[in-house]
C-alpha cells in the first residue's frame, strides 16, 4: 500500500508515540504543545544539525545536513539530521552527480542518553532513505550530547516491525482523530505535556472527589 502525501504523518512523531500514545496524538492530532528544559534543548542540538546548505566532503565521506525524507510506504516525511555517504565502490549505491558508489549512514543527534524511542527513529529514517534511493542500510549512528558520544545501532528486522506497527497504528488514531485516555506512569513526570494532559485528573473516580481533594489541599 502507498499513502498519498496529504496523508504523511511526522516521521519524529513516533519518539512521542513510544514515549506516550496519548503524548503523541494531543500533539499531532489536537496540535496542542508546551516547552520544557529537554524539548528546547533537543530543539537547539537539531538546529545545530540542520543547515541545509551544508554539504562537505572529508575524504571518501559525503556528509549532508537536514537531508528531506519520505516514505510512501509507511506514509511519513521528516528530515535527517545527517546523512553520510560513504565511497564503496563493492557493495554501495550510485549517487546523481557523484562519481562511484556510497553505502549510507543516517546520523540522529539526541542530547540524553541511549533510548530505544530513539533507536526507532533512526530506523524509520533509514528505511525512508532505502525507500528513496533503493539501498541496503544495515547500520545508523546516534550521537548524545551529554555522553558526546556516537552510538553505532544495528538496524534489527526487530525494530523494523516495530517501526512498521507503529505508524500503522498512528495513521489509524488520525485517521479517526483518537487521542487515548491518559495512562498514569513514571513517564508523566517527565512529560512536556502534563499541564495539558492531566494525569492526576484520571486518579478521581468523581468530579465531586477531585473538588474535595483540592479544597482539602489548600
Ligand atoms: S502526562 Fe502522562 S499520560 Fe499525559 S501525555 Fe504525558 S506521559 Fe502521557
Amino acid at each position: 500500500m502507498a499513502y498519498d502525501e496529504e496523508d504523511y504523518l511526522m516521521l519524529s512523531g513516533i519518539q512521542h508515540f513510544e514515549f506516550c500514545r496519548r503524548q503523541w496524538a494531543l500533539i499531532h492530532i489536537e496540535q496542542q504543545w508546551e516547552e520544557n528544559y529537554l524539548t528546547v534543548s533537543g530543539e537547539l542540538m537539531h538546529e545545530k544539525a540542520h543547515d541545509k546548505d551544508f554539504t562537505e566532503k572529508r575524504k571518501n565521506v559525503i556528509i549532508t545536513r537536514g537531508m528531506p525524507i519520505f516514505s510512501r510506504e509507511m506514509g511519513i516525511s521528516g528530515e535527517c539530521d545527517i546523512v553520510e555517504f560513504v565511497r564503496d565502490d563493492k557493495n554501495g549505491v550510485e549517487i546523481f552527480g557523484r562519481e562511484g558508489h556510497y553505502s549510507i549512514e543516517p546520523v540522529e543527534y539526541k542530547h540524553g542518553e541511549l533510548k530505544e524511542a530513539d533507536i526507532f527513529q533512526l530506523t524509520a529514517e533509514a528505511m525512508c532513505l532505502e525507500e528513496m534511493l533503493c539501498c541496503e542500510i544495515k547500520y545508523g549512528y546516534i550521537f548524545y550530547g551529554k555522553t558526546r558520544k556516537r552510538e553505532k545501532i544495528e538496524l534489527t528486522e526487530e525494530y523494523r516491525n516495530q517501526v512498521k506497527k507503529d505508524f500503522e497504528e498512528m495513521h489509524g488514531y488520525f485517521k479517526r482523530k483518537y487521542t487515548p485516555n491518559v495512562r498514569k506512569t513514571k513517564a508523566c513526570n517527565a512529560c512536556s505535556l502534563k499541564n495539558i494532559c492531566l494525569p492526576k485528573m484520571n486518579t478521581f473516580k468523581s468530579a465531586k472527589s477531585y473538588i474535595d481533594f483540592m479544597i482539602g489541599e489548600e
